[in-house]
């Protein structure tokens, strides 16, 4: 197939264009390189089945692919802040344009949606039913509106005019390729303890999170793009929760640093907890279910990471 990934420069997109290549797909990379990074596809330029675009997907593009891959957002908190209406303009136009795209040529599409469409929640763990707890006015509102917008565009896409789509709520992911200046909690931590500087825990650190690392994320997502069973939304995450405490006490230990915790004020409307319930995934992709835990994922991230220091 053809495939595009949007987005494809970042993090998540740079690990997914190396994984549908390795498929024997052809694919198509757009970004415009807000946050993603042209390292992380070097190793790509120059091959016959990869071809890179620059553009911005709040501007309308064309191209003849067989799926979508929409990637295209800033996703962490600091970068997504830095240009709100900016975030808001990718994640809704973004939308509307890859849509338009996906039903011009008939190709299926998949939208890189987010647990933080599930806001500060009140059920716990998430389930898909769950529609979620969000400030509409705070400073995330730029990204989780935005992201439900793009959700319901989707589906109203899809409803009115026959759009394939798929949905994936994707839970905390993390992994080599991560911007050491990203600003999530576990590229700054691993940062912080490699340079033996402090290690930051906003608030008391009780809040927790459940981190997935990337090859178990793309597991999901390819399998939820290929599958027919449900259009999504897809929970997509390893269930192993944890608190920014322990996080930061296991990087600490992993990397062998003398890096002290302090802390900082917690941000505004910072959820206080996170798992996914992922039944519906592990119903519907083939007993998917998610193999490397968080000190395995570590250990390989903080190794990419010593690379960049
Ligand atoms: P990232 O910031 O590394 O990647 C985002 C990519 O989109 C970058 O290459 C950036 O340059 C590009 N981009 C941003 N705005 C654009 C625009 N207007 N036009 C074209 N390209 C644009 O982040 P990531 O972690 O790789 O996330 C990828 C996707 O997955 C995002 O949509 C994000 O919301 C979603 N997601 C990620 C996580 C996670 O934990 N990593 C969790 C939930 C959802
Ligand atoms: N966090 C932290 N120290 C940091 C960066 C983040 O304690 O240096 C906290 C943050 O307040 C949040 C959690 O870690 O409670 C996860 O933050 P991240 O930005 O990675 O993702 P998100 O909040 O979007 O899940």
């Amino acid at each position: 197939m053809r495939i595009l990934v949007t987005g494809g420069a970042g993090f998540l997109g740079s690990h997914l264009c190396d994984r549908l290549l390795g498929e024997g797909h052809e694919v198509i990379c757009l970004d415009n390189f807000f946050t993603g990074r042209k390292s992380n596809i070097a190793h790509l330029l120059g091959r016959p089945d990869f071809e890179l675009v620059r553009h911005d997907i709040i501007d309308p593009f064309k191209c003849e692919v067989d799926q979508i891959y929409n990637l295209a957002c800033p996703a962490s908190p600091p970068h997504y802040q830095f240009n709100a209406i900016k975030t808001v303009k990718t994640s809704v136009m973004g939308a509307i344009n890859s849509l338009g795209l996906a039903k011009r040529i008939r190709a299926r599409i998949l939208q890189a949606s987010t647990s933080e469409v599930y806001g500060d929640p009140a059920v716990h763990p998430q389930t898909e039913g769950y529609w979620g707890n969000v400030n509409p006015i705070g400073i995330r509102s730029c990204y989780d509106e935005g992201k439900r917008v793009a959700e319901t565009l989707f589906m109203d896409y899809h409803r009115q005019n026959g759009v394939d789509i798929r949905i994936v709520r994707i839970f905390n992911t993390y992994g080599p390729r991560m911007h050491p200046n990203d600003g999530r909690v576990v590229s700054n931590f691993i940062v912080q303890a490699l340079k033996g500087d402090d290690i930051t825990i906003y608030g008391d650190g009780t809040q927790t999170r459940s981190f997935c690392f990337v090859d178990d994320l793309l597991e999901a997502m390819t399998r939820t793009m290929n599958q027919s069973g449900t259009i999504g939304p897809v929970n997509i995450g390893n269930p192993d929760e944890f608190t920014m405490l322990e996080l930061a006490e296991l990087t600490i230990r992993l990397t062998g640093s003398r890096s002290k915790i302090t802390h900082r004020p917690l941000p505004g409307d910072d959820p206080k907890q996170r798992r996914p319930d992922i039944t519906v995934a592990k119903t519907y992709l083939d007993g998917w279910t998610p193999s490397i835990p968080l000190e395995e994922g570590l250990r390989r991230t903080i190794a990419y990471f010593k690379t960049q220091i």
